[in-house]
């Protein structure tokens, strides 16, 4: 028997990057790889890049020339190392890798990984390979299901892709050209997914798409089921007990979505929805289409349907043609919606999206003083949304041993770790915890008493409106 070859996955970006890389570690099991931490014994190196910021992108250079040094290393020791480049970075420059790295052997972009046994066995055959295109055949129906043992050593909280792509073409954004159109993947498929995740001890699913909530997948019944449809029917397979679903666009958020948080406390309370800006105008140039009035419209429903619900966004402070008028209608508008947690970057001009041809750029110092004060002000909504827990009794999902002996870390509702000392059985438990302290952004308390966790949970009943609707 062959022994085992080793994988290194290093992803960058988002949610979905995370999710990517299982299912290529769960792909490539098949073909006898083992995951290893380090790339410095692997047999394969795979780096799953993201290009939504330059940045990010440039990240990918810079790892290569590292890894070409690690490669050549292994080779004076008389091994063969393949180095891959997936992700968004690989969608979008393909041919330039293979023109500007001769270290990279395989480029491979996102609607292509479950073809990576092929793409290894091309690139021994032929010394390098290359695949961009966008297939017809659905990539989920061909990428291997994670084995038992994997999805237990992955922990008690899952991601689940449930829509892939976006048709929505913000003026500044890469994702439509590197992830292509909007895809929803069927509800059988999804229901298998959670209930195989679910047979195996995890206890917590986020549904993740570039563009969640404007999921419409095939339903059972022939119809087309919303993101609020799903939802509505994951809830009810035994073992989940938190869902939660990311990145959503405020346009999608309809009747049946807001219905789902008022009805499902398995739905946690706690929504990201990107805004950008608080400026109509630049919303416009963002190609947004929506106002700032149409946003807090939006979160004022989600408040009427639950009154616990708290909120996070992303922002991006330099738009081309932003003001200093315009960055005053954005921390107006956070300072009136209040987030639990925000992200705010520096506008990236992306080659081929439309606003990198715009005019007005703001300048390095304009956009440096901007991103500074809009982080400050989100720093503060997020500590004093944190310090309100202190003193409270909150619900925790326990995920795994802390850091420090004897701890036991898990989540509270909105994100936010917090610890306690306790024994690892209560690993997959929701228990009541009375919060103590803050440090940092991670809160410490104590398992509650029974009067303190009954208290809390009357409160939690009273913040989730129902009207049996
Ligand atoms: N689909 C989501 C939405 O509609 O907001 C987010 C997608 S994107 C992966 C995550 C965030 O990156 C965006 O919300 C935006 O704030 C930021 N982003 C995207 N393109 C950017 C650019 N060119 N420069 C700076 N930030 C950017
Ligand atoms: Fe990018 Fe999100 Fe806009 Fe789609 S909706 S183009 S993913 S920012």
């Amino acid at each position: 028997m062959k022994p085992p070859r080793k994988l290194h996955i290093k992803s960058y970006g988002c949610q979905m990057n995370v999710y990517d890389a299982q299912r290529m570690v769960d792909t490539l099991a098949g073909e006898g790889f083992v995951e290893t931490a380090s790339a410095d014994d692997a047999d394969l190196v795979i780096l799953n890049t993201c290009h939504i910021r330059e940045k990010a992108s440039e990240k990918v250079y810079s790892e290569l020339g590292r890894l070409r040094v690690t490669k050549d290393e292994a080779a004076r020791s008389g091994r063969q190392m393949s180095i891959a480049v997936a992700g968004c970075v690989a969608q979008a420059e393909g041919a330039e890798i293979i023109r500007r790295a001769p270290v990279v052997d395989i480029v491979v972009g996102p609607q292509s990984y479950h073809h990576l046994p092929q793409l290894l066995a091309r690139a021994e055959r032929e010394g390098r390979a290359l695949e961009t295109e966008f297939p017809v055949e659905d990539k989920f129906g061909f990428l291997a299901q994670p084995k038992p043992e994997a999805i237990r050593a992955r922990g008690i909280s899952s991601f689940v892709t449930v829509q892939e792509g976006c048709d929505k073409f913000c003026t500044f954004c890469v994702v439509p050209y590197t992830r292509g159109a909007e895809v929803s993947r069927p509800v059988s498929k999804i229901i298998d997914d959670v209930t195989r995740l679910a047979d195996n001890g995890v206890r917590e699913i986020t549904l993740i798409g570039q563009n969640v909530n404007a999921y419409h997948g095939e339903g059972p019944d022939g119809r087309t089921w919303s993101l609020g449809d799903l939802l509505y029917r994951l809830a009810r397979i035994p073992g989940i007990v938190r869902l939660r679903y990311s990145t959503s666009h405020p346009r999608d958020v309809d009747d049946t979505l807001i219905a789902a948080h008022r009805d499902l406390p398995e739905i946690m309370p706690f929504v990201h929805l990107p805004v950008q800006s608080g400026s109509d105008r630049i919303l416009a140039a963002m190609n947004r289409r929506h106002t700032a009035d149409e946003y807090r419209r939006v979160i004022d429903r989600f408040r009427a349907a639950r009154q616990d619900i708290a909120f996070s966004s992303d922002f991006i402070v330099g738009f081309p043609g932003e003001t200093e008028e315009d960055f005053a209608a954005t921390l107006a508008l956070v300072t009136q919606i209040g987030y639990a947690a925000a992200y705010s970057f520096k506008y990236s001009p992306r080659p081929g999206t439309p606003a990198a041809d715009m005019q007005e750029m703001a300048s390095a110092a304009e956009m440096d003083g901007r991103l500074e004060r809009l982080q400050g002000l989100i720093d503060d909504q997020q500590s004093a949304f944190n310090r309100a827990a202190i003193g409270r009794t909150v619900d925790v999902l326990f995920e795994r041993p802390a850091r420090n002996p004897g701890q036991i870390v898990g989540r509270t509702a909105y994100l936010q770790p917090a610890h306690v000392m306790a024994s690892s059985d209560i690993i997959g438990q929701i228990l009541p915890v009375t919060i103590d302290s803050l440090e940092r952004y991670s809160l410490l308390g104590r398992l509650a008493s029974a009067s303190e966790a009954a208290q809390a949970h009357s409160r939690i009943a009273a913040a989730q409106v129902t009207t049996g609707a």
